[in-house]
């Protein structure tokens, strides 16, 4: 496996890779939700590439970038084992050297709600580190979960806009056995925290039921999630019935609308800030 830690390197390697290039992009501490997307990588693609970069354009002043897990050999250990061709592993300097002059990516009206009402710049963060990755990578796919929904939906609608032909893989979200969703922020949680945690998964459970059980009004259904997170003591930031591609909101659920609901919830245990989501689909 190489490493290549900036962009003539990168190009150097990614020159000599053979077949179809899959490509993970990936902020590293890597659990098995990354591992997932790697296994799906090999499935579409003949290279796999896995990029780890902690991207400061993703991170307001105030947010975690500085102890964000930076377990490096760890990381390059997982990639090993899941058979990764390369990895880029590209310094701040290497992806934004000082005397670029930067540019703006962003796809504003999906950008501004749920995530983005809290975190403003955050996609524009996402979608410019993810359109330099494409352009430096040039793979032929990319892998991302489902974990982060409004990103997964950010990024389609990017690629669509801006014509990459790059093939957008979307991986389902791995949990651990208890239903909390697999995340780097989940080494933050402490204590009682961790069951605490299991709000999120649990609000979207219910979500799900009520739905199969043919409740139609969004907001009954909007009002028990955020019962089920607050009795975790969870912060409640959101927790909302949208339409799967348009993120907009609905008037009424429609069980027909097989797989264009999206049940999204996202709120603080401690600290920690989480978030996760549930496609819900026509049969249980
Ligand atoms: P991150 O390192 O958090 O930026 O995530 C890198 C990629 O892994 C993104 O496409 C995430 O959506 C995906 N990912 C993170 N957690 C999970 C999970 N539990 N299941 C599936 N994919 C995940």
């Amino acid at each position: 496996m190489w490493i290549a830690k900036d962009v003539a390197s990168l190009r150097e390697y990614r020159a000599k890779a053979h077949g179809r290039v899959a490509l993970v992009p990936t902020m590293g501490a890597l659990h098995d939700g990354h591992v997932s997307l790697i296994k799906r990588a090999h499935e579409i693609g003949h290279t796999v590439i896995v990029s780890l970069f902690v991207n400061p354009t993703q991170f307001a002043p105030h947010e975690d970038l500085e102890k964000y897990p930076r377990p490096f050999e760890a990381d390059v250990k997982k990639c090993l084992d899941a058979g990764v061709d390369g990895l880029f592993a590209p310094t701040v300097d290497a992806m934004y050297p000082p005397e670029v002059v930067g540019c703006d990516v962003n796809v504003p009206e999906l950008a501004q709600v749920l995530e983005g009402a809290s975190r403003p710049t955050h996609f524009a963060g996402v979608c410019r580190v993810v359109a330099k990755l494409f352009n430096m990578v040039k793979p032929h796919a990319a892998c991302f979960g489902m974990k982060d929904y409004q990103q997964l939906t950010i990024l389609r609608a990017m690629v669509e806009d801006l014509a990459f032909d790059i093939q957008i893989e979307a991986c389902p979200t791995i949990r651990e056995d208890d239903g909390l969703a697999m995340s780097s922020r989940n080494v933050y949680l402490e204590g009682d925290q961790r069951q605490h945690a299991l709000g999120l998964s649990k609000a979207l459970k219910e979500a799900v039921q009520m739905v199969h059980t043919g409740e139609s009004d969004p907001a009954i259904i909007q009002q028990v999630m955020k019962q089920v997170m607050q009795a975790h003591h969870v912060a409640v930031d959101y927790a909302v019935i949208r339409h799967a591609h348009t993120l907009r909101e609905l008037d009424n659920i429609d069980i027909s609308l097989s797989g264009s609901i999206v049940a999204l919830v996202a709120g603080k245990v401690g600290n920690v800030r989480l978030i996760d989501n549930m496609v819900i689909k026509a049969t249980p």
